[in-house]
């Protein structure tokens, strides 16, 4: 790993594979950096496994990726693709850094999905998010617990905790996913088509946002699920326009 431009942040989001982050939050971390919310993105695996694109190809795009949406750094703490490790050593790797970075919030993604990898990653975050707070836990670096883990799904559909408003971001997450080109839908490309290169895959990812969009009556949005209720400043503010009416 290189752990050299890891920084502290207020948000560390964790993806499976180099284009997870983008699919399923990379909405809301592009509307959040708007607003001057720093965030960065560890990705677990080099995504050598995938059909399409090399390594070295989705470093770029990753790197590419990250620089749209705004983050802070990116590294990549490369698990293992198709056999994610979760051992002491995966575990300590994902330890040092959260202690690095110290963020507040962590992203990661929802344990229900299609790719084992993915399930495989949510523990791993969730548990060593944790495990970074023990002060016995030694690394040589100070200990921190971030205040939650908070669980993105970008495949699956499970009821939203919370919706964050992504519409003035979307089309910045769009740009993002399509740094990704040797992964989505590219109609010069000569590699074999994936579950995840198909049209109707790119056409999905908007029609999911579209769909949380009209719960919250804007027009794209992303849902987050997590472990226990967030406690919102202001609810009047919160449901503000559901129904139609002026936006704050
Ligand atoms: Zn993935």
């Amino acid at each position: 790993m290189t752990a050299a431009n890891v920084e502290p942040v207020e948000i560390l989001a964790f993806g499976p594979h180099p284009d997870d982050v983008e699919l399923g939050c990379g909405g809301a971390l592009a509307a959040l950096a708007q607003r001057g919310t720093s965030f960065g993105i560890v990705d677990l695996t080099r995504g050598e496994m995938g059909t399409r694109g090399t390594p070295e190809i989705r470093a770029r795009e990753a790197a590419e990726a990250a620089r749209i949406l705004g983050a802070r750094f990116r590294t990549n703490l490369d698990l293992g693709d198709g056999d994610l490790r979760t051992d002491r050593a995966a575990q300590r790797l994902v330890v040092e850094v959260v202690r690095r970075s110290r963020p507040r919030l962590v992203l990661a993604p929802l344990g229900a999905d299609r790719h084992p990898d993915h399930v495989r990653a949510n523990r791993l975050v969730a548990d060593a998010s944790w495990y970074a707070g023990l002060s016995k836990l030694e690394t040589g670096l100070a200990p921190h617990r971030p205040d939650q883990v908070v669980f993105y799904a970008a495949y699956v559909l499970v009821p939203p905790t919370f919706l964050v408003d992504v519409s003035a971001a979307f089309a910045t997450k769009l740009a993002a996913l399509r740094a990704h080109r040797s992964q989505f839908h590219d109609p010069n490309s000569g590699e074999p088509e994936t579950y995840v290169s198909s049209r109707g895959f790119f056409e999905g990812i908007e029609a999911r946002a579209r769909a949380l969009g009209r719960i919250a009556n804007v027009e794209y949005a992303e849902g987050f699920i997590a472990n226990v209720p967030p406690t919102l400043a202001d609810p009047v503010a919160a449901f503000l326009g559901y129904e139609g009416g002026k936006k704050a």
